[in-house]
């Protein structure tokens, strides 16, 4: 199923709950508006390569659009599409003064040096710089691109706008970015899934936790559970996964990325396993944090988790997450569980444009207040309403979003 077919199930499951009329339904799924553009740059070697990039500005009607931008060879308008509307409703759940958007560009970043990723980067902000900035878009960080890129893209706009250092966030710490941006998805996801834990009554340690995907979101949500007593059973990347029963050190798996370009493959203290294997692991809590449609009709029945956690954006399908419902897994949906990064965007903006910054402290105690508000919300409404978490974020955001556009004006 295409991601955005997938969304659109979910949108109209809580636009019924919500008694939308069709004409709002129609307003709040279309883009405002999608670009396409060419890319063509001078590789290393002198050869010319032309790459397709795309920005999908979903909708501002609750503020300036965000979103992030994905470099990866699978990124297509649909997906893109499909990402950005994501964050028009995560933003609205989290309850942030922002729209939704989404880019990226359709490229493997490890096949291409640094000065390639750089010239790209570049080039691709050459071609949309009047479309996007502090007020009207702003990129962020996502699979495939780190707070390089965004340093480049911050620099590159300023040569066309002068310094502006809110026109993206995610930067590096030492190129305006903030203290805590980095973890900000990952602790996130932690936090989220110990408030879930907790609402369920379940103790904490020796939670057993299995995470598929360990780069940004993967690793930071590991050391975060970890800390907080929770043994982490299983990871994976792209190249696989290893498992322990009784825990794998965490540390010890990030110090092994660290020292092999952030890949597993080698590490010593655990025992190989599959990504297939992976998602069917023993385990109390199922954190997908890689790519999206990862759990199908074909997988869902093999997963033992009786939660999950959706670190990634729509890693399950909705023939699989009908399963889910119907077999009692309980679901945090990708809305609700990675917000915690477009959260700490927002306090980085907002620093970027009064030119000062918070320490970390601060923005861990902001981060956690916003997403245990979040989560109350979101629980307390899908208990009165008697529906699932997803369903209850989803009726959070778009009604937010519907109330802002009637506010707005329509005429
Ligand atoms: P990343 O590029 O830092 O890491 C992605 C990880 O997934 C890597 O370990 C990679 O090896 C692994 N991976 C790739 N293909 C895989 C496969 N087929 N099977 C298993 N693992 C695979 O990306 P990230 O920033 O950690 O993002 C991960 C997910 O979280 C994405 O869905 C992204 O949209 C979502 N997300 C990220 C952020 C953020 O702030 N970075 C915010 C919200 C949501």
């Amino acid at each position: 199923m295409r991601a955005s077919e997938a969304i659109r199930i979910y949108f109209d499951r809580a636009a019924d709950h919500l008694d939308l009329s069709a004409p709002m339904r129609r307003l709040l799924l279309t883009a405002k508006r999608e670009v396409q553009v060419h890319i063509p740059i001078e590789r290393d070697s002198g050869e010319l390569t032309t790459f397709i990039g795309y920005r999908v500005q979903h909708n501002d009607a609750r503020g300036p659009l965000k979103g992030g931008l994905r470099y990866h060879p699978q990124v297509d308008l649909d997906e893109v599409r499909a990402l950005a509307s994501l964050m028009t409703w995560k933003t609205a759940v989290v309850d942030i003064p922002y729209g939704g958007a989404k880019g990226g560009i359709a490229v493997a970043p490890a096949e291409l040096s640094t000065h390639e990723l750089e010239r790209l980067t570049r080039r691709f902000v050459d071609a949309i710089h009047d479309l996007f900035g502090p007020d009207v878009d702003i990129p962020a960080p996502d699979m495939g691109t780190s707070g390089d890129v965004m340093a480049w893209i911050m620099n590159q706009y300023g040569k066309y706008h002068g310094f502006s250092p809110a026109c993206v966030t995610g930067k590096p710490v030492e190129y305006h970015g903030l203290p805590g941006r980095e973890e900000a998805t990952g602790r996130g996801v932690g936090i989220l899934t110990l408030k879930l834990l907790g609402r369920l009554g379940r103790p904490l340690p020796g939670t057993r936790v299995a995470i598929q995907g360990f780069g940004n979101v993967g690793t930071h949500a590991a050391k975060f559970l970890a800390d907080a007593e929770c043994r982490i059973v299983a990871v994976s990347d792209a190249g696989g996964g290893f498992h322990r029963a009784e825990g794998l050190d965490v540390l010890e798996l990030l110090r092994h990325a660290r020292a092999h370009g952030g890949l597993l493959a080698g590490f010593t203290g655990g025992d190989p396993m599959s990504n297939a294997e992976l998602l069917a692991a023993e385990c109390d809590v199922l954190i997908p944090a890689a790519l999206g449609g990862v759990l199908t009709a074909a997988n869902a029945a093999s997963v033992r988790a009786p939660i999950i956690v959706e670190a990634a954006n729509a890693p399950i399908d909705p023939d699989a997450d009908a399963i889910f419902d119907t077999r009692g897994t309980l679901v945090l949906p990708d809305i609700l569980a990675n917000a915690g990064g477009v959260t700490a965007s927002w306090f980085e903006w907002v620093q970027n444009r009064q030119h000062y910054r918070w320490g970390i402290n601060r923005v861990r105690q902001e981060l956690g207040r916003i997403l245990a508000e979040s989560f109350e919300q979101v629980w307390q409404l899908a208990t009165a309403r008697q529906v699932s978490l997803r369903t209850a974020a989803y009726m959070q955001g778009v009604s937010r979003v519907a109330k802002a556009t009637v506010l707005g004006g329509l005429s």
